[in-house]
């Protein structure tokens, strides 16, 4: 019977990190690159969530040979054509020029001062990378909304501004379990899940 205790987490985000240690099956312990002085900074030029999650779970895999995890993920608005996207953790940001994620979602509110039509989506794209030849993907959402102000205290990145459809609240104003539960990682992670046990299983 194979198991798996420990999983390569392809991120240098340690918000992230702490979901997917919530949101994977017990038993697996979630570790960053940087956890084991691992340098880690992949290249994210593909055109999706999808091929960007493939392009760091690839990246990984090819450093350690053991199972990895990837997420790509951002924040879809209707109003912007989509933006920003792929684009999200670069939103607002330039050469020499880093904003913290305050100043991206701020930056965000000001763009979107006056607009009526506010509806937007989490996307997760999740890659379970078993072996080179043994790659699963899946990729998940969650609807709502931009707020027209910064609530809660919880959470990262846009959890401030981003109400979750039907609860009327702000991602910061639920609690990490009350998120996981319906959040687009969640979501992709509840699949990854069930691959997971299926794999434990073989
Ligand atoms: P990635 O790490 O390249 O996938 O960048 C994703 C960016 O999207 C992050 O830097 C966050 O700013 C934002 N993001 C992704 N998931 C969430 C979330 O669950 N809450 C808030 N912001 C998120």
């Amino acid at each position: 019977m194979h198991t798996i205790q420990k999983i390569y987490f392809a991120s240098g985000n340690t918000h992230k990190r702490d979901e997917m240690q919530r949101l994977i099956l017990d038993g697996i312990h979630v570790v960053l690159p940087k956890d084991e002085g691992i340098a880690f900074d992949p290249v994210e030029d593909g055109e999706s969530f999808i091929e960007n999650a493939l392009i760091k779970a690839r990246c990984l895999y090819d450093i350690v040979h053991a199972p990895v995890l990837a997420d790509d993920s951002g924040l879809v608005v209707d109003a912007l054509s989509g933006r920003p996207g792929i684009h999200t953790a670069r939103y607002g940001c330039s050469e020499g020029r880093n904003l913290t994620s305050q100043e991206q979602y701020t930056l965000l509110l000001k763009e979107m001062e006056g607009m009526e039509d506010r509806k937007a989506r989490f996307v997760s794209a999740c890659v379970l990378m078993l072996s080179a030849d043994r790659i699963y993907i899946v990729q998940e959402t969650v609807e709502g909304a931009i707020a027209q102000k910064a609530m809660g205290l919880h959470g990262f990145g846009y959890d401030p501004i981003f109400l979750v459809e039907d609860t009327g609240l702000t991602a910061s104003q639920l609690s990490p379990e009350e998120k996981d539960r319906c959040s687009h990682r969640g979501r992709a992670m509840r699949r990854i899940d069930a691959l997971l046990e299926k794999e434990i299983d073989r």
